[in-house]
């Protein structure tokens, strides 16, 4: 009895032996009980830290998933960044050449203006003349409406480099010059009708000397070299050997060519614009009533037909009917 309850005394319970090399064994009893704990302790500990560690690991995987996620978008986005910053050096590049062209185009229509003697507002344009008394009033209102070109409403662009922000203010400049191209464009074409208006009239006006020589009587009231009293003289003589070339002073449609009493052989040319020439006393006449003439074009050869007391040309120029002095044409530039 006493030994059976020893032994199951003994089952529930682990001897746990110290054996140190020096001193004596030292014996615990230890309850059964508690190695079995223990092992359930571990047991647990391990399965909690495993799933800890698999949570962890799960966790930081995600996180580098969405790195790698994160950081292929902030490459995408840099390229973009990168392409934009290059596009927005060649649109600043752009920009700086249209302001370029749009300020030599402004200044090229000032220096065919100029050149053309559009810059001022010439008087014999803006009046009328019989024939062309609508077309002088369209060419004035032209004339008007071209003086307002582009030149100073060019927008100044900034000098530093253009940054991401900039972009709208840089849009709002490409649509101003843009409007300024096609203004620039309307402008060109009203400078280029002003232009053809303006050199048709430059054609036409009688202000090429007619012939060479030297001038024997003047414009104006002078004393009359057949009564020996005052008179006036409604053009100038111009005197130089039979035959020589007399040239029309200015483009336009023969008039009159024929025998006119104290003119003599004479050709009366109407240019348009109010202006009429004369040119008296030929010996011959190369042209005849209805042709269109250039300016310089020779029309007759000098010669003493009429009232006339040598060989020399009569030149008269009528500007609405009015003779009017030919050297203040022949010396007018507008
Ligand atoms: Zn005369």
């Amino acid at each position: 009895m006493n030994s059976k309850n020893t032994r199951s005394k003994k089952s529930k319970s682990f001897s746990l032996l110290i054996v140190p090399q020096s001193n004596d064994v030292k014996q615990f009893n230890v309850a059964s009980w508690i190695p079995k704990l223990l092992i359930l302790l571990i047991i647990i500990t391990i399965s909690s830290s495993s799933y800890f560690i698999w949570d962890l690991y799960t966790s930081f995987s995600d996180l580098q998933d969405d790195y790698i996620v994160k950081s292929k978008r902030l490459d995408t986005l840099t390229n973009i960044t990168t392409n934009q910053k290059e596009e927005i050096k060649v649109l600043e590049a752009t920009i700086s050449e249209f302001n370029d062209e749009l300020e030599s185009i402004s200044e090229l229509q000032q220096t065919v203006k100029s050149l053309v003697g559009l810059d001022g507002q010439p008087k014999e344009e803006s009046k009328e003349s019989n024939d062309s008394s609508t077309e002088s009033k369209n060419t004035d209102a032209k004339l008007k409406s071209s003086t307002s070109i582009t030149r100073g409403t060019i927008p100044i662009l900034r000098k530093d480099s253009l940054k991401l922000e900039d972009i709208p203010s840089t849009q709002i400049q490409i649509n101003s010059i843009s409007q300024m191209l096609e203004k620039s464009q309307t402008d060109l074409n009203v400078l280029i009708e002003d232009v053809e208006q303006r050199l048709d009239y430059l054609e036409a006006k009688p202000n090429l000397e007619p012939t060479k020589g030297s001038i024997t009587s003047p414009f104006g009231y002078r004393k009359d070299p057949f009564t020996g009293g005052t008179d006036f003289h409604s053009g100038i003589d111009i005197a130089n050997w039979y035959g020589t070339k007399v040239k029309a002073a200015g483009s336009g449609v023969v008039t009159f060519a024929g025998y006119n009493g104290s003119y003599g052989y004479v050709i009366v040319v109407k240019h348009g614009y109010g202006y009429e020439s004369i040119y008296a006393h030929n010996r011959k006449l190369l042209v005849k009533v209805g042709d269109r003439i250039k300016k310089g074009q020779v029309i007759s050869e000098m010669g003493s037909t009429g009232r006339s007391t040598g060989p020399h040309l009569h030149f008269e120029v009528r500007y609405h009917g009015d003779p009017v002095n030919p050297l203040t044409v022949l010396n007018n530039d507008d």
